[in-house]
């Protein structure tokens, strides 16, 4: 620090943070770093660490071909075109070198297929035909632990427990910020504080679907996601893009904690809508399971039998077959004697459920989904054998809905060069944003599995370098 401050300031210590703490301190910056929270981390550190990235070594060591412009067609598609291409190319264009950036800093990622994000490897992020999903050893915590290691051995003095509380700004020019009541001035701030998953005002106002939920939604975003990052915009006029989305995944009403706790649904189901006929692949990504169920009414009702309750794998808090029984005896699963029986609880014409479960029956069993081409996304799985038949009663009807918040898109608008711009579109003097923080990135659309964190790192990176180089 010199008599005038130091030279970057970062708000948060999670993944955008410390990527861009360690990248500006890399090139020489005096670097101060404030997390709110009594360890780094955020949400980030209970991510499964899973980044897409296109054109990597790992992706080069298994014989796949990859570019930067292939992965910016594919995520410019899947996302209507809505997002701002030249945001995007720098972000498809940057994730390679920032997985390789990792790799070389200790972040193992063998080459090796993986069939989900806990196994470390390459695996399907998305609904990409080129795999991206790069899953590391030991996922976000590996990650986290990687880079507070550079951040350290870098020199960046690091102020945990500490939650900064506004901006400071000099003639438009962000020069510092306030936190425990003290001035601390800097050439250039990062907000790199997370999104606003923990405060329900600003769902209200930036991502009103994730209320449709209403008392079945859960919030698995790290206690530091309290949005102050449209708090400090708001001081500065800085522009929100991304409002309105973010990520919902698709889960029963019963369920209270990400998966890895909660536990996963049995192969042997259907989802079927009010018409009583399947509406999707039941495994499909949720880059775009989400949309599925939203444009078929905002659930979709999970049809099994009695045989994929009883053997649902023990040790889980909510798919057990146990808890699924319980949930039974109180009314809130359906279950029945028959299928029509079934139909007629859950309202829907009792001869199309029949229909549909009767050729589910005739499909997948036999290793086939001609319908809904599940075969296909249970062998990029993994999956060894084909799901069972759907014939043993008792059955049950368990609603599904979008309730698992992971994390909100809408943030300070950020330009290429990760610098926050106002609502002209101009540039906020010394002020960069990245991560969930900074928006334009994430879009309607998660393109996949990998998608938040590569782009907390990636977009960290770049906002690092570049306050590193601004001058005041
Ligand atoms: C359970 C779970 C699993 C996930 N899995 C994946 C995955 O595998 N792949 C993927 O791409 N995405 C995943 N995501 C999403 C992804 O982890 C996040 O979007 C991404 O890591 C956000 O990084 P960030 O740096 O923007 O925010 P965070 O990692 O949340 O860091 C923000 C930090 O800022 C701190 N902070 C907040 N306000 C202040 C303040 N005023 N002053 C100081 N500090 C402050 C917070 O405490 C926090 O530590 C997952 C999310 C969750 C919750």
């Amino acid at each position: 620090m010199t008599d005038e401050g130091f030279d970057v300031i970062v708000i948060g210590g999670g993944g955008a943070g410390l990527a861009a703490a360690a990248t500006a301190a890399e090139l020489g910056a005096s670097v101060l770093l404030f997390e709110s929270e009594r360890e780094l981390g955020g949400s980030t550190q209970l991510s499964a660490g899973l980044f897409t990235a296109a054109g990597t070594s790992v992706q080069a060591a298994l014989g796949i071909e990859d570019t930067p412009q292939r992965f910016f067609q594919h995520y410019m598609d899947l996302n209507q075109w809505l997002l701002g291409p030249g945001l995007i190319a720098a972000f498809c264009e940057n994730a390679g070198p920032t997985l390789e950036w990792l790799l070389g800093l200790g972040v193992e990622v063998p080459a090796k297929v993986s069939a989900n994000a806990h196994m470390p490897g390459l695996c399907q992020a998305g609904v990409e035909d080129v795999w991206r999903g790069h899953v590391p050893r030991d996922q976000g915590y590996g990650l986290v632990q990687v880079l507070a290691k550079a951040v350290r051995d870098r020199g960046v003095e690091v102020v945990l427990n500490t939650r900064v509380q506004r901006l400071l700004t000099e003639n438009r020019r962000v020069c510092g910020v306030v936190a425990d009541d003290l001035e601390v001035r800097a050439s250039a701030v990062v907000v790199a504080s997370g999104g606003f998953a923990q405060d329900g005002e600003l769902l209200a106002r930036y991502y009103p679907a994730a209320l449709r939920a209403g008392e079945d939604l859960f919030v698995v975003a790290a206690e530091g996601s309290r949005g102050d990052h449209l708090r400090f915009g708001e001081e500065v006029g800085a522009s929100v893009a991304g409002d309105g989305w973010g990520l919902m995944l698709p889960t029963a009403y019963f369920q209270r904690l990400h998966h890895w706790q909660s536990g996963f649904p049995p192969k042997s189901r259907v989802y079927v809508d009010a018409t009583g006929r399947r509406v999707m692949d039941e495994d499909a990504s949720y880059a775009v399971s989400t949309g599925i169920i939203e444009a078929h009414g905002g659930f979709v009702w999970a049809i099994f039998d009695e045989r994929a309750r009883r053997t649902l794998p023990p040790g889980y808090a909510h798919w057990d077959a146990d808890h699924v029984a319980a949930e039974a005896d109180a009314g809130r699963t359906v279950r029945a004697g028959t299928l029509a029986g079934l139909a007629a609880e859950i309202g829907v014409p009792a001869g199309t459920l029949e229909a549909t479960v009767r050729r589910w029956n005739g499909q997948l069993p036999h290793g086939r989904d001609d319908d809904f081409q599940r075969h296909r996304t249970l062998a990029n799985k993994g999956s060894q054998e084909n799901p069972e038949p759907i014939d043993d009663a008792p059955f049950y009807a368990a609603r599904v809905l979008p309730a698992e918040l992971v994390c909100t898109h809408a943030g300070l608008e950020i330009n290429a060069g990760a610098a926050v711009l106002d609502e002209r579109g101009e540039v906020i003097p010394g002020l960069f944003a990245a991560g969930e923080a900074g928006a334009g990135v994430l879009g309607q659309r998660y393109v996949g599995g990998g998608n938040a964190v590569a782009n907390a790192l990636t977009m960290g990176r770049i906002a690092g370098r570049n306050a590193a180089t601004t001058q005041r």
